[in-house]
């Protein structure tokens, strides 16, 4: 009974997915990183939005001693719900952005990262590797509008009868304008 439990929520929950880098491979002259990854690679799926294209992310990894900087490219296309209308859209990002790996429990970086994280984005790496899906993830969520909108002019839903406006116009169109004070002549009445 116990096994089909931990079975399941096993299945539920696949292990996370990264796009692991040895540092040992970081040389003098850096290292380029180009990989294109499908949708089904991100785990989106509480979101609401979702990745239609593949994902194109092109990376250039630095370091000094035992930070590594990265300075990242990704590209893809995504698919909204528009925030007034509710019909879905597509929309290209292209996106740029920096981040720095330093090693997990250094003390002596504590100082240093509150005052650079407003420029880099901070991530922790361990065991000689790294792991840029991360920030490759925050950056894509960063890229999302938080009110998508097909397009800055949409009409939008009828507030009455909930006819889409960018399609045609509904016949209570008209009551909108004055749509409070009709209200309040009701509550006098
Ligand atoms: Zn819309
Ligand atoms: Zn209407």
């Amino acid at each position: 009974m116990k096994e089909v439990l931990h079975t399941k929520r096993f299945d539920s929950h696949p292990p996370p997915a990264g796009i692991w880098i040895d540092i040992e491979d970081i040389g003098v002259e850096g290292l380029i990183i180009d990989l294109v990854k499908s949708p089904s690679f991100f785990d989106f799926d509480d979101r609401d939005f979702k990745i239609v294209h593949d994902v194109t992310i092109n990376c250039s990894l630095s370091r000094s001693e035992h930070d590594v900087y990265l300075k990242g490219k990704v590209s893809t296309t995504l698919e909204f719900r528009c925030g007034r209308c509710i019909d879905n859209f597509i929309e290209d990002i292209d996106t740029e952005f920096s981040a720095e790996y330093i090693p997990e429990k250094k003390e002596y970086h504590k100082e240093e990262i509150e005052l650079g994280e407003s420029e880099l984005n901070v991530y922790y790496y361990e065991g000689g590797r790294l792991d840029i899906f991360p920030s490759v993830m925050d950056q894509i969520l960063l890229s999302i509008p938080i009110k998508p909108l097909c397009n800055e002019n949409c009409l939008g839903l009828c507030p009455h009868c909930g006819q889409k406006l960018n399609i045609h116009k509904c016949s209570c169109k008209e009551e909108d304008g004055d749509n409070r004070f009709s209200i309040l002549k009701r509550i006098q009445h």
